[in-house]
C-alpha cells in the first residue's frame, strides 16, 4: 500500500499560539511550566490533525520553540562559548540565549533558508568547536508521541547541510567540514536510541542536494549516510528539497540509505530518473504537493505524474509526501474570512495539503475518492478560467512593451547633467531611504482607522499632520533631498498590494520568518493592475510643503514579488513584468504630479537569486529588465534612485549598473564602507549613497564616525557622485534616537562639503 506522509507541519498553532507563549515567556509573564504544556499541545493538536487527516507516517522533532538548526545546535552541544553554557544541562533558555543574545552576549546571527522566507540561526564553528549528544529532544518527542499511539517518523537536519550553513566565527581558517566525523558520530548516536525507543524511520533532510555542491560536501555526504545506513532497526530517510538534483543526482540514488525523497514540485522532471535508479530495497518519496505555495494541487496531473512511478516500483515502496516540510504554509483555512469563497476554493493551506496527499496515496492503490476528485477538476477548470485571473487588457499590454520601454531616453552622463541642473544639489547631498519612525501613535492611528473607528477624513488629516511635521523637521535639519516618511504604510509590500488588482490578502495566513516573528505574505493569484494612483497623494501633499525636492517612493517588482505567495499557473518573470508595468504607472503619475526624484526599494532584489548559479543569468536578466520597464517612463531630468538593503554586491554589480538608477542607495556602515569593493571594482558609473548610519542599532553615531566613513567613500568614489544617507529607513526606530543622528548626519555632509570647499 501506498505510504502518505508528511515532513513537518507548522509549529505555530492556528492562532499563533506559539508566539503568544513564547513572547509572554520572555516578557516573565508565563513560567517554564506553562510554555512547555503550550508546546506540548501544540504537538498534540498536530499529531491529531494528521492522524485524523489518515497520514500514515507523521513526522516528530518538527517542533520548535524558536528553529529547528538552532534546536539541532543544542541538541550536538555546538554553543558558542559566549553563552556561558555550562556543557551539561541543555534547556530551552541556552536556545532563546543564543536566539536574542543575553547581556553579556550577542546573538547569533540569522539568515534565510535557502530561497525562503525563513531564517534560521546560524550555527557557529570555531577551532574550539566539538559535538556531543547534549540534549534529548528528539527522542523526547518521539516517546511522548507513541504514548498518544502514534510511532511518528522523527526528522532532523543533516550533517552536511548543517555544516554547510553554519560558519567559521573565530576568524582562523579552519575547515569547517573537518568536523564532520565527530558530527557524524552523534547523528549515528541519535540515530541508535530512536531505534532502540521503537522508531522505524528517521528523516534526515539535506536540502544542499538543490545547491551546487563542492567536493568536501559530498565527502561528508558520502561518510554520514554510510555510517548511518549502518545502524540497525531504523531506516534512514534522506531528503532533498526546494529544488531538483541536477548534477547531484548521481551522488544522491547512490546513498545506501532506506529511503529518498525528491521535490516533485520544482524537480517533478526527475522522478523517474531517481525511481529507475533505486535498488529493490528502496523507498521513494514524492514531494508531489508543493509544500511552500498555497494553491490547490491539480490532482489529476499529480496521479499522472505518480502513476508510472507507482507501476515501476510498487505501492509498498512508495511514499507521496509534500514536496517539503509544510512550515511554510500557512496553517488552514478553514478560520479563514477574509478571502471570498471563489478564492478559497483554489487554495490549500497545510491541513488542506495533509488530505491531498492522502487522496493521492489512496489514488495510488486504485482508491480514488471520486467526489474529491471532481470537485478538485472544477476547481482547476475555475481557476484557469476565471475572469478574475486572466485579465485581457493586463496581457495584451505586457505583450506590448517594447524594447523602448525599458530605457531612459539618455544615457547617465547626460540624465545626470539635466537632473542637476533641475534639483541644484550640493555635493554631497542628503537624503533617507524613506520611512521614518512608525511610533504607538501611528500605529494606533491606522488600527483604528482600520476597526472604522477613526474616519477617512480624520485619518488623512492625522497623516497629513505627520507628513508636515516631518516635511519641516527635514527642513530645519538642513536635508537636500525630503521624503514624506510612509506613515500611510503598515509594510512595504502589503500597503502596494492591497491597491492592486490580483493581489489578496488573508486573515490568518501566517507564516513563521524568524523566531515569533510570523509573516502574512499577500496572494498574487491574478493579472496584476494598478486601478488608480496609490502614493501621489501622499507625495504630493509633502512637495507642496517645501521648495526642496521631495522622493517620492515605491517598492519594486521583484520585491513586491518576492515577498509574496505567486501563481504557479504563469512564470515568475511574467507576473514580475506585470508588476513592473502597474509600478511604472505611478512613476509616471509621481513624475506629472511634480515629483523630481523617486525611488524604487528593491530590497529583495539579491534574495530572489536562484539556488543554483546556472540559473542566475536568467533572473539577472529579467529582474534586471522589469526594474528597468518600471523606471522607463519618466524625462531624464526625473532622478530615478533605488534602494538595496544589504551589502553582498559582488555576485550581481553588473546587473545593478544594468538596471541603470541615477542613485542607488546600499547598506555599509556596519562594515565600515568594505562593501563599496564591488562597487568601486566594476567602477559603478552612476551615483551612490553607501549607509552611514546603522539603523539597525539604538546607537546614535557621532559626527565624526559618519565624516569618517564618508572619507574613506570619497577616497574610492569619485565624490561627486556620493550621497549621504542612513544604511535604511527608519521605521522600527524611535524619535529619540533618529533625530540627533540625522542631524549628526546632515552636519557630517556640511563639513565634508566645506572641506571640499576649501
Ligand atoms: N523605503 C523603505 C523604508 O524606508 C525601504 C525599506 C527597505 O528597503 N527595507 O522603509
Ligand atoms: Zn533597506
Amino acid at each position: 500500500m501506498t505510504i502518505s506522509q508528511n515532513l513537518g507541519f507548522p509549529r505555530i498553532g492556528e492562532r499563533r499560539e506559539l508566539k503568544k507563549a513564547t513572547e509572554a515567556y520572555w516578557k516573565g509573564n508565563l513560567d517554564y511550566a506553562g510554555l512547555e504544556a503550550t508546546g506540548a499541545e501544540l504537538r498534540r493538536a498536530n499529531w491529531a490533525k494528521q492522524k485524523a487527516a489518515g497520514i500514515d507516517l507523521i513526522p516528530s522533532n518538527d517542533f520548535s520553540f524558536y528553529d529547528q538548526v538552532l534546536g539541532l545546535s543544542c541538541l550536538i552541544g555546538n554553543v558558542p562559548e559566549r553563552f556561558g553554557w555550562d556543557g551539561t544541562d541543555m534547556n530551552i533558555d541556552v536556545a532563546f540565549d543564543m536566539a536574542r543574545g543575553t547581556d553579556g552576549a550577542i546573538a547569533c546571527e540569522m539568515t534565510k533558508w535557502f530561497d525562503t522566507n525563513y531564517h534560521y540561526i546560524v550555527p557557529e564553528f570555531t577551532r574550539a568547536t566539538s559535538f556531543h549528544l547534549a540534549g534529548s529532544k528528539i527522542v523526547d518527542e518521539f516517546l511522548e508521541a507513541k504514548a498518544q499511539g502514534i510511532v511518528t517518523k522523527p526528522v532532523i537536519v543533516g550533517p552536511a547541510t548543517y555544516l554547510t550553513l553554519g560558519k567559521v566565527t573565530d576568524g582562523s581558517d579552519m575547515d569547517k567540514f573537518a568536523l564532520a566525523d565527530e558530527l557524524i558520530a552523534v547523528y549515528v548516536q541519535i540515530a541508535t536510541q530512536l531505534a532502540a525507543e521503537g522508531a522505524e524511520w528517521l528523516q534526515v533532510d539535506e536540502p544542499i542536494f538543490s545547491l551546487d555542491l563542492n567536493d568536501a560536501q559530498r565527502e561528508v555526504i558520502g561518510k554520514a549516510y554510510d555510517a548511518l545506513s549502518r545502524v540497525r532497526g531504523i531506516r534512514i530517510l534522506v531528503a532533498n528539497y526546494f529544488g531538483e538534483l541536477a548534477d547531484n543526482m548521481e551522488l544522491f540514488t547512490s546513498l545506501p540509505v532506506g529511503g529518498l525523497h525528491v521535490d516533485g514540485v520544482r524537480g517533478v522532471a526527475e522522478i523517474a530518473a531517481v525511481a529507475a535508479r533505486l535498488s529493490d530495497e528502496q523507498t521513494l518519496s514524492v514531494g508531489i504537493v508543493d509544500g511552500r505555495n498555497i494553491w490547490k494541487t491539480d490532482l489529476q496531473r499529480a496521479m499522472a505524474a505518480l502513476q508510472p512511478v507507482h507501476d515501476q516500483i510498487g505501492g509498498h515502496r512508495l511514499m507521496v509526501g509534500p514536496s517539503c516540510s509544510l512550515l511554510h504554509s500557512p496553517v488552514t483555512l478553514r478560520s479563514e474570512r477574509k478571502l471570498d469563497d471563489e478564492l478559497l476554493n483554489w487554495l490549500a493551506f497545510a491541513e488542506e495539503k495533509l488530505d491531498e496527499i492522502v487522496f493521492l496515496a489512496h489514488a495510488m492503490d486504485s482508491r480514488v475518492d471520486k467526489e474529491k476528485l471532481a470537485a478538485n477538476t472544477a476547481a482547476m477548470a475555475d481557476r484557469a478560467q476565471s475572469v478574475r485571473i486572466h485579465d485581457k487588457t493586463v496581457q495584451q499590454r505586457t505583450a506590448g512593451v517594447t524594447d523602448a520601454d525599458y530605457k531612459r531616453l539618455s544615457a547617465y552622463p547626460e540624465r545626470a547633467a539635466r537632473q542637476h541642473a533641475k534639483l541644484e544639489l550640493p555635493v554631497f547631498p542628503t537624503t533617507t531611504i524613506g520611512s521614518f519612525p512608525q511610533t504607538g501613535e501611528v500605529r494606533a492611528a491606522r488600527a483604528a482607522h482600520k476597526r472604522g473607528d477613526l474616519s477617512d477624513a480624520d485619518y488623512d488629516a492625522f497623516l497629513e499632520a505627520q507628513i508636515a511635521d516631518a516635511v519641516k523637521m527635514q527642513e530645519d535639519m538642513g536635508f537636500d533631498m525630503l521624503v514624506h516618511g510612509e506613515f500611510e504604510r503598515n509594510d512595504m509590500v502589503e500597503y502596494f498590494g492591497e491597491q492592486l488588482k490580483g493581489y489578496a490578502f488573508t486573515k490568518f495566513g501566517w507564516v513563521q520568518s524568524y523566531g515569533s516573528r510570523y509573516v502574512k505574505p499577500p496572494i498574487i493569484f491574478g493579472d496584476v493592475s494598478r486601478p488608480q494612483a496609490m502614493t501621489v497623494k501622499w507625495s504630493k501633499y509633502a512637495q507642496s510643503l517645501t521648495d526642496k525636492p521631495m522622493k517620492g517612493m515605491l517598492t519594486g517588482p521583484v520585491t513586491m514579488v518576492q515577498w509574496a505567495f505567486v501563481r504557479d499557473d504563469q512564470p515568475r518573470a511574467e507576473t514580475v513584468k506585470q508588476v513592473a508595468l502597474a509600478i511604472r504607472d505611478e512613476v509616471v503619475d509621481l513624475e506629472a504630479a511634480g515629483l523630481a526624484a523617486i525611488q524604487v526599494d528593491e530590497a529583495a532584489f539579491r534574495e530572489g537569486l536562484p539556488l543554483r548559479r546556472s540559473a542566475w543569468a536568467e533572473y539577472l536578466a529579467w529582474a534586471t529588465a522589469a526594474f528597468r520597464l518600471t523606471a522607463g517612463g519618466v524625462a531624464d531630468d526625473t532622478q530615478v534612485h533605488t534602494h538595496m538593503c544589504y551589502s553582498e554586491f559582488n555576485d550581481i554589480i553588473e546587473a545593478i549598473a544594468a538596471m541603470d538608477a541615477d542613485c542607488i542607495s546600499i547598506e555599509t556602515s556596519r562594515s565600515q564602507m568594505e562593501l563599496l569593493d564591488a562597487f568601486v571594482k566594476f567602477d559603478y558609473p552612476n551615483e551612490i549613497g553607501p549607509g552611514v548610519y546603522d539603523i539597525h542599532s539604538p546607537r546614535v553615531p557621532a559626527k565624526a564616525e559618519m565624516i569618517d566613513l564618508l572619507k574613506k567613500a570619497t577616497e574610492v568614489l569619485p565624490p561627486e557622485r556620493i550621497w549621504v544617507n542612513p544604511d535604511c529607513g527608519l521605521k522600527t526606530r524611535g524619535w529619540a534616537e533618529v533625530k540627533p543622528a540625522l542631524e549628526h548626519m546632515v552636519d557630517a555632509a556640511r563639513t565634508l562639503r566645506q572641506a571640499r570647499a576649501a
